[in-house]
Formats: C-alpha cells, structure tokens, sequence
C-alpha cells in the first residue's frame, strides 16, 4: 500500500461540497445498431411518458434544484424524443440542476434527427453544445455500421447547430472491417470541411452481446489488425492536430478553448450527479450504478423505490489510484505532484509503484516538469496501462 503523503486528506479539503456537472440519460434510440452495447431500448417510443414522469421522480430525490456548471444529456439518443418531449426533458433538467451563467450544456444527436423543430427546442431550453453521431461520411461504412444517415443528412445537421450558435462536435469511427487508411483519411478530411470545435474519435470495438459479436464468431465480419487500427488512430492524432486541434484526451481533440468541460470534470476525478437508466453518479465519494434495464429502472423508480442497482465508496488508495488513470488520459496537463498529492492525498509514483516506475522507464510515461504525462508510445497502449496501474 502506497505511503500518504504527510497528512492525507480525505475527503479532500478543498474539494466543492456538491458536484457541478449533471449527467442525464436517454435511452431510446429508432433500432439498435450492430455494434452498440449502450443502455438503451430501441423501438420502444411508447415508453417516453413514462421514462420523463419516473425522470422527474428520480430528480425530485435530490429535494432541492442543484446549480451545476455542465450538463450532458447522453444516451441512446436524446434527439429521438419528438420535440414536445424533448422540450419537457430540458425544462425538467434545468428545473433541477439550474446552471450557472457560462454553462456548457451539451446533447447528443443522431444526425437524421436534427430538424429545424428540433434544433429551436434545444436552443430554447438553453442547450450550448450539439455533439453529432456523425460516425463517418462513406456510404458503405454507415450501412455497415447501421446508421440511419447519410453524409449529406450530417452536413445539414452541422448547418442548422452552427445556425441556432451551438458549438459542434463529431463523433467519428475508425477501424471498421476493410478500412483502409486512405478510406479513414477522407472521413477526418470530410469532418475537418465542417469546421468542427471538437471531434471524438473511436476505435471499433466489438463487445459481447451485440449483433457484430455474432457475425464476427460466425465469419461475417472481419476486424481490422491490431497495426492497421494503430495506423489510423496515430493517422488521427496527425491529421488533427496539424489542422489546429489539441489532442486533450485519448479519443479527443478540441480547436482551443473549445474542450468539453462536463468530460473534464470525469477525468479530474470530480463528482457528478446522474439520472436515468444505467446512469452512473459520484456524489459525496460515493460511486452509485442505476439498473441498465430501462424497464427496470422505470419499475423501481414508480413504485418508489431505489434505482440503484450497485454502489460503492472506493477506499482513499483505490480512489487516488483511479484519479491517477483519470488524470493520464488528460495528455496535456497530466498529473502534477504536488496538486494530486495535495487533492487525493498520495503521491502519484508512490501510488504507481514498481509499475509506474517501469513505465516510466520503457517511455510509456513522461516523468518531468513535475508532472507526468502519456506519451505517443503509452498511448498505443493505453488500456493495457490503466489495468496495470489500477491493480496497484
Ligand atoms: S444510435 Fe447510437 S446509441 Fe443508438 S443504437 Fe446506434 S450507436 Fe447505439
């Protein structure tokens, strides 16, 4: 167990009393597309009065409105609720978290979605920030992936956020079964034409459970090498951050000043309120999981009861070990000594050990400046060294 520096706090003293950033989910979508493992339930629009009155249930657990800094509403697709509901989902999430003047508040949408309707519902209920489930531009790679949209549906939905004065993200995929790097470079070429503030950019990956699972144990589908995955992705962090972006997190580029401040808040290791189904909160150093079925969820929160379905307070070490994970995916800042010894109470190389100093040594981590940081190397092995850094 790693030393605490002279006298560990816990929690920290300087940490805000309550969270700032609320996070809502969504979890309708038309249909489920091969690839997606999220909580949600597809088809079942008859389901949205309920899901917004057991909404207003859960909120009204908190007993009184708290002012928050960001808001997210994720999903599933927020942009799937028709515009009546869409609009009583951003009066009842901003009766309860009230935000404060120079809010970020951000919504996923599915490209098909964004109509002129639409469009003025979000901007009349305050929202700031459109992230689009663009996922690419090439015809055959959307039906691949199941999308209902097409290139010139994404280029009109840009038009119309960039109109009612959202700031607007993409979200793109890479590494789809075939893809090649030219394929992947019109996608990131096709993005950069619209001007984007910001872009998330993923990965394929096929989880167990979903449809591509399947086709790929049957034949049907098959995933891109490990070095052709690397080639796009390092492909990404130099065609990006040659047009003007910061590469701030492992899937994420802004223009300056442009970053998404609610994510931030999540890899500063800082609480969050969230509702829903499958929500996930950390409220008071408590991590608490709602129920990922959405019937379930509905279920619990009509007759009353918790919506939680797992929840634990991680112990001081466990907890400044995740904020040690959290903290190296922020490829810019890093994690500075003195103010994560100072917040989580341990030392950070301390807290890495044998396992921090290994990778430190094989240029997996940049240890100067007193802080330290990923490098373009440790970031092709990301995940394997937030295993091994969690294990402790
Ligand atoms: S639209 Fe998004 S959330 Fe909905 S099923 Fe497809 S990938 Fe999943």
């Amino acid at each position: 167990m790693p030393s605490p520096v002279e006298q560990p706090v816990f929690p920290p003293a300087n940490a805000p009393l309550s969270p700032r950033a609320a996070y809502v989910h969504v979890p309708f979508c038309r249909h489920r597309c091969g690839y997606c493992n999220f909580t949600l339930i597809a088809g079942r629009d008859d389901l949205i009065e309920s899901y917004l009155t057991a909404l207003g249930q859960e909120l009204a657990q908190l007993g009184t409105p708290r002012e928050v800094d960001t808001i997210f509403l994720g999903g599933g697709t927020p942009t799937h609720l028709p515009p009546p509901q869409l609009q009583r989902l951003l009066e009842l999430v901003r009766h309860w978290f009230p935000p404060t003047s120079g809010y970020e508040f951000s919504v996923e949408a599915n490209p098909a979605d964004v109509s002129d309707e639409r469009v003025a519902v979000l901007a009349a209920g305050g929202v700031t920030r459109l992230s689009l489930g663009a996922q690419s531009f090439d015809a055959n790679k959307l039906r691949l992936l199941e999308r209902d949209h097409d290139a010139a549906t994404i280029r009109s939905a840009a038009t119309r956020a960039r109109a009612a004065g959202f700031a607007l993200s993409l979200d793109l995929i890479f590494g789809t079964p075939g893809e090649t790097l030219d394929d992947w470079q019109r996608d990131l070429d096709a993005a950069l034409e619209l001007q984007p503030d910001h872009l998330s950019t993923y990965g394929l990956t096929i989880e167990k459970g979903t449809t591509f699972w399947s086709r790929r144990d049957r034949g049907e589908l098959l995933p891109v090498d490990e070095e052709r995955e690397r080639a796009l992705y390092l492909a990404t962090i130099d065609r990006l951050t040659a047009a003007g972006f910061e590469h701030y997190e492992v899937s994420n580029f802004a223009r300056p000043g442009r970053r998404c401040r609610h994510n931030e808040v999540y890899w500063a290791a800082r609480g969050y309120y969230a509702v829903g189904p499958g929500a996930a909160r950390y409220v008071d150093g408590r991590r608490e999981t709602n129920h990922r079925s959405t019937t379930t969820w509905l279920a619990r929160v009509r007759a009353g009861e918790s919506p939680v379905a797992e929840s634990e307070t991680l112990p001081p070490p466990e907890r400044a070990r995740e904020a040690l994970v959290l903290g190296l995916r922020k490829l810019l800042e890093g994690v500075e000594y003195r103010a994560f010894a100072t917040e989580f109470g341990f030392d950070p190389h301390e807290l890495g050990g044998d396992e921090l100093r290994r990778l430190i040594t094989t240029g997996a981590i940049d240890d100067r400046d007193g802080r330290l940081r990923l490098t373009r190397d440790g970031l092709l092995i990301a995940d394997w060294i937030w295993s091994r850094l969690l294990r402790g």
